[in-house]
């Protein structure tokens, strides 16, 4: 049995921790933050609110199932799935929103009604949308992307024209469809999970199977109810968790990782999996030749955005609110260009405003809703009360708007969170939100790595590697750092008995 450290408490901190304590491991997890769960920790007010504070959008429950499955549990064992209906709705403008039906054959006449001939084109997208999501949780991203040769697989071979990891995702929607805003609907999954959809390989049309298809879930009690399941799977298995508990150094001897420094105390250990934002580890816990990027490295990437929150508790019922609304009553190219391309505030945003209170009585006092805002936003922007507060009026008085309310007299409870934040609580460069963007330069083999170089006993996982930002990615992410953790002690137990 080895002692195995793992840095950070997120989803693939968890996953990671699971995965490892079930082999028989010691794990022990170390997190800087008063609670478990990383980006998608909850805020619980005195009067009542339980805000998530990160995820909202439950998709591929098939990936939340396969994890607890791999343990013996399924999803029911811990938490309540709602399936959503309408999934969401899209503003375009002032009595102008579409309303996402669950139901797929609903969701082709929607779109038959707004574009002549879109009904059958969707059904062709999806089917080839359903071939890659089913290729790619697959065979694609289980694959630790360390070296090429794990895609020589033939029927990868021969699929990799169809999954189209070479076009781009811009070029590949417009080929379907004409209509402004059915181009935006499959287009937004792209935008908030990080990249402008002209550098987006075509490939992530998974999304729009995985989103419009299988549909889009709550786990009731919120994200919160998903990070205390994990929690639970990797404590039943054995894993210890240490809060408070900020991880200051990674000690090397001999190329090799011996101990970490946890609020000035030395602990010992015989292989760590860092879970904590990847740029973060390496250029303030490991010394510099040991690391496997410089810093120039990091200044090239694409980063996913950075977000201002605002957390709203509102003393009254929102009458034609649902769940998730997208308010893209705005130029979608412009907001992208000036998250990925100019790097400014933007001039007219696009926002996201979720109501969790609609689906869940647990999350806010009875007669009164919980509401977030989200407006995605360049990382590294500065950040100061005056601009947060000038888009939470932009925002508040947009939404007021749509659902013909008086909300901002009903406030009871703000607080909005964003760059400064991100980067305090979890140490994430330029206050990222969801780690790297998704583009074809970024994508497999072209992402940080999952193992140190130089170091044989420290692996990297979450949202800055394999596969990539999102619960789903990162909660594989997770499993595929202990399978690569568990050969590390396995080929070192062998050399030891030979
Ligand atoms: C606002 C927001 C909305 C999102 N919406 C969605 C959504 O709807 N659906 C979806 O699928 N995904 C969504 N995501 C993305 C998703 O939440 C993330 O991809 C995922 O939670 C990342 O998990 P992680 O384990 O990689 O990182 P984290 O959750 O950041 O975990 C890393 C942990 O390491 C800890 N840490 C950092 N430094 C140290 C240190 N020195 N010592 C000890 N601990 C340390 C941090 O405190 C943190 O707990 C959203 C993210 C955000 C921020």
């Amino acid at each position: 049995m080895s002692s195995i450290s793992v840095i950070g408490s997120g989803f693939s901190g968890l996953s990671a921790a699971a995965y490892l304590s079930a082999a028989g491991h010691e794990v022990h997890v170390f997190e800087k933050n008063t609670s478990i769960g990383g980006r998608a920790r909850q805020l619980k007010t005195d009067s009542g609110y339980l805000f998530d504070m990160g995820p909202s959008w439950y998709w591929m429950p098939d990936v939340f199932e396969k994890f607890f499955s791999d343990f013996g549990y399924s999803v029911s064992d811990f938490y309540e799935l709602k399936l959503l209906n309408p999934s969401f709705e899209v503003v375009f403008g002032e009595d102008d929103k579409m309303s996402v039906p669950e139901n797929f054959d609903a969701l082709c006449k929607l779109f038959e009604s707004i574009e002549s001939g879109s009904a059958a084109q969707l059904k062709k997208f999806m089917d080839e949308a359903e071939y890659k999501y089913k290729t790619g949780i697959e065979n694609l991203v289980y694959k630790p992307g360390l070296s090429i040769a794990e895609f020589a697989d033939l029927d990868l071979i021969k699929g990799v024209f169809r999954l189209q990891v070479f076009s781009s995702f811009s070029k590949h929607v417009r080929k379907y469809f004409s209509n402004p805003k059915l181009i935006s609907l499959m287009e937004f999954p792209i935008l908030f999970l990080g990249a402008m959809p002209q550098d987006t390989p075509a490939l992530y049309s998974l999304m729009n199977y995985a989103g419009l298809k299988l549909g889009t879930w709550y786990p009731v009690g919120g994200f919160g109810k998903v990070i205390d399941a994990m929690t639970n799977v990797a404590k039943i298995n054995g894993a210890t968790f240490h809060l408070n508990s900020a991880v200051e150094k990674i000690g090397i001897e001999n190329n090799l990782a011996k101990h970490l420094v946890v609020n000035g105390e030395i602990i010992h250990c015989d292989a760590i999996i860092a879970s904590a934002d990847y740029h973060h580890v390496e250029s303030k816990l490991l010394p510099e030749e040991f690391r496997n990027y410089n810093e120039s490295y990091w200044q090239k990437k694409t980063f996913a955005p950075s977000c201002i929150i605002y957390f709203l508790g509102i003393n009254k019922k929102l009458k034609s609110l649902h769940h998730h609304t997208l308010f893209f009553d705005e130029d979608i190219d412009q907001h992208s260009k000036e998250i990925y391309k100019t790097s400014q505030w933007p001039t007219k945003p696009l926002f996201y405003v979720c109501c969790p209170s609609k689906s869940d009585d647990g999350v806010a006092p009875v007669g009164h809703e919980n509401l977030f805002l989200l407006l995605p936003i360049a990382p590294g922007l500065e950040d100061n009360e005056e601009t947060r507060e000038k888009y939470f009026q932009v925002m508040i008085s947009r939404l007021e708007k749509q659902v013909n309310e008086n909300i901002l007299s009903r406030i009871d409870y703000k607080k909005s969170y964003c760059v400064n934040d991100f980067t305090m609580d979890y140490n994430s460069y330029k206050g990222n939100a969801y780690g790297l963007a998704n583009t074809l330069m970024q994508t497999a083999i072209l992402k940080p790595k999952i193992r140190n170089k130089k170091v044989k006993n420290l692996f990297y996982t979450g949202q800055l590697t394999v596969p990539g930002p999102g619960v789903p990615p990162s909660i594989i992410s997770g499993k595929i750092a202990a399978e690569q953790l568990l050969k590390h002690l396995n080929k070192i137990n062998h050399e030891v008995i030979i």
